[in-house]
């Protein structure tokens, strides 16, 4: 546990050294889980959008994007639910007055089930070899059993708890499992409470005419209210699906995971039109595709599992999580529900107007049914800068620092160095630069010893470093050294464009993933 702590230490001051993440407003002492983008995390978070996008809009021909407002009309958060029902269940500890999410402390005390019945599993696997049958195993070991069996009581309570809203048993199951302040270990608890996550503010300049709207906590509404808009001119035909990222705002009770849970964050949404009666095959579908792209960047297959909801939203028949091991531990990245024909029902409702598809093929109208793949871009950020963040033993005995990013996401592609400050090598180090610029993000740098700029490029995350020597103004070629392996090579000017090029495209690292 100690070595996770210290690899999120370790995440969260390398993100500030580099210029990737701020405190918001730091010189004020910053504001509680707001944070700024420097240089190189907004480059990154564009090339994280950017890789999204694409892969939506540009690989799907019945994929649109859209960008609307995160203002909007305040009866939207009503039909939504969002007014009524978007509440976190808090509890405060008395002693410490630390305040924390009554659902998640229960989460995490069944992830130590999981975790302990798991460790059992490994031992009897190392125990047993190849003979080793994890299923059989599962359901004979009383103790992994007994793991596994409690795990499946108490996440089944809370969700029944939840649904019931039964806020007085889920105090009730965060003392039976004797649950205590992480920070403090006190067990002396408040009762449970709903809290509503929108922010709110004011529309208009008199204090009695203004009107009450809240920050979008969501953008997938911002693409259900234009359904019909984008059906109609874009003449689209189901199924199709509109994608758009942005802003959302939640004011989360408790926010204390540098950028995982965030009150200002962007979300990559889209939401997928069906017919009904199929929105199960395409649900099934939408989380083999979701999985794919993260599995193209290569940032690990064993940090990534599924998290099928045992309690399901208000509007949804179906729902699981892309989980992703963070340091500390394996959290939400990116949910995939079935939301039915929730959402466009409850428009049609409050709006009195019609959000319907005319199916040619059925000689029908229908309110479509809908699957939504929703990823929070921060914490896919985050999901990649940790992954990427490794410290290096060398064969030499040495060590490095390495952001390992996926070469597709790196805000500088390419670092151009003269070997010395004299002799032309500059001049040709900037007309190096000077054309690759066109096509690519790339960074001269002469300050320092070559060795030591190599060790900055890779600690930056620059996947390619290009050196110029004397033998250059010579032949024309010049050294390319890459980031993760350290290898080199030596290649003619002309052939860097294109060897950046296939180390950086989009179409390289995406292609082998797409169905
Ligand atoms: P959680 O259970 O962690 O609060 P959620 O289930 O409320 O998340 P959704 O409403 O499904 O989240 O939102 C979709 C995605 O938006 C999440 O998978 C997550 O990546 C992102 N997200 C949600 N809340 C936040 C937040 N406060 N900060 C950053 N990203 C967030």
């Amino acid at each position: 546990m100690a070595k996770q702590e210290d690899l999120f230490k370790n995440v969260i001051s390398h993100a500030k050294e580099y210029g990737y993440i701020f405190a918001s407003s730091e010189i004020y002492d910053g504001i509680s889980a707001v944070y700024d983008y420097g240089q190189n995390g907004a480059e990154l978070k564009n090339n994280i959008k950017e890789y999204w996008w694409r892969s939506m809009t540009q690989l799907h021909q019945n994929i649109v994007g859209i960008d609307a407002a995160i203002l909007m009309h305040p009866t939207t958060w009503k039909a939504s639910g969002h007014v009524d029902a978007f509440n976190d269940p808090l509890i405060d500890n008395k002693d410490s007055k630390k305040r924390y999410r009554a659902d998640v402390l229960v989460e995490d005390h069944a992830e130590k089930l999981l975790q302990k019945a798991e460790k059992e599993i490994a031992k009897a696997k190392k125990r047993f070899g190849d003979d080793f049958d994890e299923e059989m195993y599962k359901e004979t070991n009383p103790r992994v059993k007994r793991y596994l069996g409690e795990r499946k009581e108490i996440l089944e309570r809370l969700a029944k708890s939840l649904t019931e809203e039964n806020l007085a048993d889920v105090k009730a199951l965060i003392e039976e499992l004797e649950i205590a302040d992480p920070e403090t270990g006190s067990k002396n608890w408040t009762e449970v409470r709903q809290f509503n996550l929108m922010f709110g503010t004011k529309l208009g300049a008199s204090a009695e005419s203004a009107q009450q709207l809240y920050l979008r906590p969501e953008t997938a509404q911002g693409i259900f209210v234009n359904f019909l808009n984008v059906q109609k001119t874009g003449r689209m035909k189901i199924p199709f699906g509109i994608a758009q990222i942005g802003k959302a705002f939640r004011n989360e009770i408790v926010a204390r995971q540098f950028i995982f849970r965030m009150r200002e964050f962007e979300q990559m949404e889209m939401q997928f039109f069906v017919r009904p009666g199929q929105e199960l095959e395409w649900y099934e579908k939408w989380k083999e595709t979701r999985l794919n792209w993260h599995r193209s960047l290569g940032l690990g297959e064993e940090n990534y599992r599924f998290h099928d909801h045992e309690k399901l939203a208000h509007y949804a028949n179906a729902a699981a999580d892309i989980e992703f091991d963070f340091p500390f531990g394996f959290k939400e990245l990116e949910g995939i529900h079935s939301r039915t024909d929730f959402d466009l029902k409850a428009h049609e409702e409050h709006s009195g107007k019609k959000l319907r598809f005319y199916d040619p093929e059925m000689k029908e109208n229908y309110v479509p049914y809908v699957i939504e793949t929703s990823i929070g871009l921060d914490r896919m950020f985050l999901a990649v800068l940790s992954a990427s963040l490794k410290d290096e033993q060398l064969e030499d005995g040495s060590s490095r620092i390495v952001l390992k990013l996926p070469a597709v996401l790196a805000p500088t592609k390419a670092a151009i160095l003269p070997l010395v400050k004299k002799d032309g090598l500059p001049e040709m180090a900037q007309k190096i630069v000077d054309d690759l610029k066109w096509d690519f993000r790339v960074q001269y740098d002469e300050k320092d010893a070559i060795g030591r700029r190599y060790r900055r490029q890779d600690a930056a995350g620059t996947p390619l470093c290009i050196t110029v020597d004397h033998d250059s103004l010579e032949d024309e070629s010049v050294t390319v050294r890459f980031r993760d392996s350290m290898e080199q090579k030596r290649v003619h000017i002309n052939e860097l464009a294109g060897l950046i090029k296939k180390e950086t495209d989009f179409r390289t690292w995406m292609e082998g993933y797409v169905d």
